[in-house]
Parts: C-alpha cells; structure tokens; sequence
C-alpha cells in the first residue's frame, strides 16, 4: 500500500474538485457509462483505500483493471492519472486479489509460455531464425519483433524486413523470440514484467546490441521508458521507433516512395504518441508521400482517441474494446478517408475489427504495410 501513498494529493484534489473532465472520451467511460470506470472514479478508490474506508478487493478490481492505460486522463486533469491507476493494478495484484480471469489470462499465458498469446515460442524462433539476416553478425540495428508482431500480424513482418532492405539498411534479429513483458505490466504483474525485461536485456547484452530498432508502439514505450523504472536502471542501448527511421531515410533520398493516390487519415497509438511524443514523424512520411492527401481526424495527437486495445481491456472485454474502436473508425469516415493508417500492430488489429463490426469500408493498415507497398 506504500506505493499508493505518494497518489495521496492527487487523489485528495480529485475529491475536492470531481470536474469529471477525465470522463470526455475516457474509453472505459464512454463504454461502460459508470463514473467508477474514468479516473474520477478510480481515483475515488484510491482516495478511500488511503483512508482505509474500503478494501482493495473483486468490485475494486473489475473498476480498475478496465482501463486501457491511454492517458487520456491525464491531458483532460494534468495529474497523471494513468500512472496511479497502473499502481493500483499492480497493487491489487501484490496484495492477491481477485482479479477478473480475462485479464490475469494475460499474465498468467506470460508465465505459461513466454507470450500473451500463449503462442508456441520454438515457432516464433523459427521464424526469426529463418530470416537471412537472423544470423549477420555486425549491423546497424537489431530488429526487435513484438509478439503481435510474430504471432499476429501475418504482413508485419515482411513490411519491415522489405523497408529495411530497400532503404540497404543493416540490421539483424535475434534467434530468439522474448515477450518485452508490457502485457503483463499494464495488468499490473511486474513481477513477470520484471522477468521479461531481463530477459531481453540479457538477449541485447549477449549480442551486444546497443542500437534496437523496434515498430509496435508497445514495445517500443515498454524498452524506452518503462524499463528504466522496472529494472531500476537505464538499459545499455538505445532505442528507435520504425516511424522515426524512415522519416529520416525518406528525407535523406535513401528511401524513395511511388506516388499514391489516396485521402488517408492517421491514427496516433497511445503508447506512442501520449506517452511516447511522436506525432510528427508518421505524419511527415505520410506527407512527404506524392498524391497522398492526410486529413486528421477531430481529436488528433495528444488528444487522440484510444482504438480500445490496450491495458488489458481488450482481452477483459473483448467485445466493448471492439466497439470503442467502432467509434474511432466512425471519427476516421468523417474525414472523407478511405484509409486509415497507424503505427502499432495492436491498434491495427483492433480498429480493424471495429471496422468490420460496423461494416465499414474505411481500410485499416500499417504504416509499415503502406510504405512497403510504395517502396
Ligand atoms: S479530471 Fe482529474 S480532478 Fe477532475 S474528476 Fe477527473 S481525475 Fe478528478
Ligand atoms: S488511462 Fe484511459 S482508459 Fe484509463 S482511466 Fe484514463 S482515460 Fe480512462
């Protein structure tokens, strides 16, 4: 409980003031339409537990393990709210309470297996070690693929590899495929994060890999910021974003892109605009692109809407995650779009499902999949 207490003013200003501005485009709020599912809520929780008024315990949980861990909280209120709430689901998990299944399934296929998929990791190796460069001993970058990536996304892969080849950028992978462990810690298991996140640096210390190229949003928040708190340290490498590299091998005359003609809109994946910083490198690849008209959508950058996937609440609540997506493809068809672009695999997987939910006829593609067909 000791790590709630530092919460204590924020939650306390929550009680005071209880604005509500948490709640405008909350996705867990605007889904699940109870006051306990935005940050107001939560932080209600908090403010009790501290007082020792409530128990952590089954009802606290489903509230505040439905949550997607966006961020948008935190722009609407200025305390970052997200951050006390991804405390309390670790909270909630040290201190062994129940949690619903759906999201300890997360965990729970980590420790199992490897991945949050549950996926079999020798097919993941093989994967990787069928790739050419699997085994180049010195290079540029070392391309780290995400689970989504490997297990999930069928395209994702040969996106990268043709970008990177077309560019004649070096890189090589490891043989090996590890979780970078954000599943788990955005349900709160930092014990399994923790094991990941050693994992994998002990990986990069074995290549001595110090420049990581990554593409999922997700691992790329996970390797550059979150692991510095979890392993109490900063990692010995650096990391890129895929969006950040092309942008900068476009505007070198080293990646040359076919024109395309298209009206595309952009989606910003929360772990990596919000809570990442990079709005701008997408956008200019996708402008830099002859023929492409980009056309944003209402609530754009910092304001962005969550596609619904993250923090667990896709696998909580599978079909209300669906839906929040439904609403962000609703947001992209305004603009006139037919295609709308992101830069995490995650996102893409959800925003598409919430496009053919509502039978939509917006695509839903990766920017690494767009740029790969133009190259
Ligand atoms: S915006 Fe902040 S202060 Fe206002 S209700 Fe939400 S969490 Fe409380
Ligand atoms: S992080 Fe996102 S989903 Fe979670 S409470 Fe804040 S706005 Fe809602």
């Amino acid at each position: 409980m000791d790590r709630l207490q530092k919460y204590e003013d924020w939650a306390r200003a929550c009680m005071h003031v209880r604005c509500g501005f948490c709640r405008e485009n909350c996705p867990a709020y605007s889904q699940l339409q109870l006051d306990s599912y935005a940050a107001k809520g939560k932080m209600t929780i908090l403010y009790h537990l501290l007082k020792g008024n409530i128990q952590l315990n089954e009802a606290t949980a489903e509230r505040v393990f439905a949550c997607t861990s966006c961020g948008l909280c935190d722009v609407a209120c200025g305390y970052n709210q997200s951050e006390a709430i991804q405390e309390m689901k670790a909270t909630h998990y040290e201190q062994g309470v129940n949690i619903p299944e759906s999201y300890m399934k997360i965990s729970s296929n980590t420790r199992g297996s490897g991945n949050p998929y549950a996926a079999d990791t020798a097919e993941g190796a093989r994967i990787l070690q069928s790739i050419p460069e699997s085994d180049l001993s010195s290079a540029e970058y070392t391309l780290f693929l995400g689970c989504t990536q490997i297990y999930r996304s069928d395209d994702a892969v040969d996106s990268l590899l043709k970008i990177l080849r077309a560019a004649g950028v070096s890189f090589r992978l490891p043989t090996e495929q590890i979780c970078c462990g954000s599943p788990a810690y955005r349900v709160g298991d930092e014990v399994q994060a923790l094991e990941q996140a050693e994992e994998v640096c002990n990986l990069f210390e074995q290549m001595q890999a110090s420049d990581i190229l990554v593409s999922c949003a997700g691992c790329y928040r996970m390797l550059s910021h979150d692991y510095k708190q979890l392993l109490k340290e900063a990692p010995r490498f650096k990391v890129t974003h895929i969006t950040e590299l092309i942008r900068d091998l476009i505007q070198n005359e080293k990646l040359k892109l076919k024109p395309f003609n298209a009206v595309i809109t952009y989606h910003d994946p929360c772990h990596l605009g919000r809570h990442s910083g990079i709005y701008d490198a997408p956008r200019q690849i996708l402008s830099s692109i002859s023929g492409i008209r980009l056309i944003e959508m209402d609530w754009n950058r910092q304001f962005a809407k969550c596609c619904g996937a993250g923090g667990g609440f896709r696998a909580g609540k599978s079909d209300d995650a669906i839906e929040v997506a439904a609403r962000r493809i609703k947001e992209a068809e305004a603009t006139g779009a037919s295609i709308l672009v992101t830069a995490c695999p995650f996102c893409v997987r959800n925003l598409s499902d919430g496009a053919e939910d509502i039978k939509s006829k917006i695509r839903v593609t990766s920017l690494d999949s767009l740029v790969a067909s133009l190259v």
